[in-house]
């Protein structure tokens, strides 16, 4: 009885604090959350001729949270600090990066504080996926070893923000060696190693009970054409690795029978469900 009363002072105090208390799902669960866009780049960048791409290369940024019955993963973080964003609607940009909503509030609203995050893991280091990294210096960070040396390495490095991560060094870490990894042993949150873009770069696989099998792609690719036409970004760290990275993934994709989102395409983002909406 006495802890049924605390219970229900907990509940009490749960619901006068106004803070959201997620539910554990049955099953698995994908939410694409909002971390910005980019502004129109050139598509000479992705080794395209604006006469091949459609659009203007111009970019999403999604972030996107799994919450799994065991525990929950939160992949990529975003390209504007929820502290440099307003959140009340305003658009703020750092140079090409733009974001009106703070990863934080997304989370919050759907039930989920900073320390409920379990697992962080970031498609690759670049500073369009890190920007709240730090905040989650909590979390346990999955990380292939050769990402975590570019990170930290002091040689000069274009498109990294190391402020945007440098909490994640002393960071409780489950350190990859070009392999993959099954974030909760069931095989229906897998960690893939994809290198080329950037030296540890990696994508995550999803296998959802009613939409079926998804891989998040990373910056594998960033248009379209990018895949229909062979073409490699002019900056990708070794083009060689990314062709044969492509070439498995395909494979890959086709054995599995998943769909593969480009997570900065527009077309690709634009229809897919947002939260609170989720995907299971
Ligand atoms: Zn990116």
């Amino acid at each position: 009885m006495k802890r049924f009363a605390a219970a229900l002072l907990l509940g009490l105090l749960g619901t006068a604090t106004g803070v959201a208390q997620a539910a554990k799902p049955a099953g698995l669960r994908l939410y694409v959350l909002d971390c910005g866009t980019i502004s129109p780049m050139d598509p000479a960048l992705f080794s395209l001729k604006k006469e091949e791409i459609q659009g203007d290369a111009s970019f999403v940024s999604p972030c996107y949270l799994i919450v799994h019955p065991k525990g929950t993963l939160l992949w990529d973080v975003g390209q504007v600090p929820d502290a440099d964003i307003p959140d009340d609607g305003t658009e703020v940009a750092r140079g090409i990066l733009k974001a009106t909503r703070r990863l934080s509030t997304q989370l919050a609203a759907l039930g989920y504080q900073t320390r409920d995050i379990g697992f962080l893991a970031m498609s690759h280091y670049h500073a369009d996926h890190t920007a709240n990294a730090n905040r989650y210096a909590g979390s346990t960070w999955i990380v292939q070893q050769a990402e975590y040396d570019a990170m930290f390495s002091t040689a000069q490095l274009g498109i990294r923000t190391p402020e945007s991560y440098k909490d994640l060094q002393g960071a409780r870490r489950i350190t990859l060696n070009g392999t993959d990894h099954d974030v909760f042993g069931d095989g229906t949150v897998v960690i893939k190693s994809a290198p080329g873009h950037t030296p540890g770069h990696q994508m995550l696989f999803l296998k959802l009970r009613h939409f079926g099998p998804l891989l998040l792609m990373g910056d594998l690719y960033h248009l379209p054409e990018e895949r229909s036409l062979d073409r490699v970004p002019t900056f990708d760290f070794d083009a060689a690795v990314t062709r044969a990275t492509r070439k498995q993934v395909e494979a890959f994709v086709h054995k599995a029978k998943a769909q593969a989102w480009i997570q900065h395409d527009p077309a690709t983002y634009g229809p897919l469900k947002k939260a609170p909406a989720f995907y299971d």
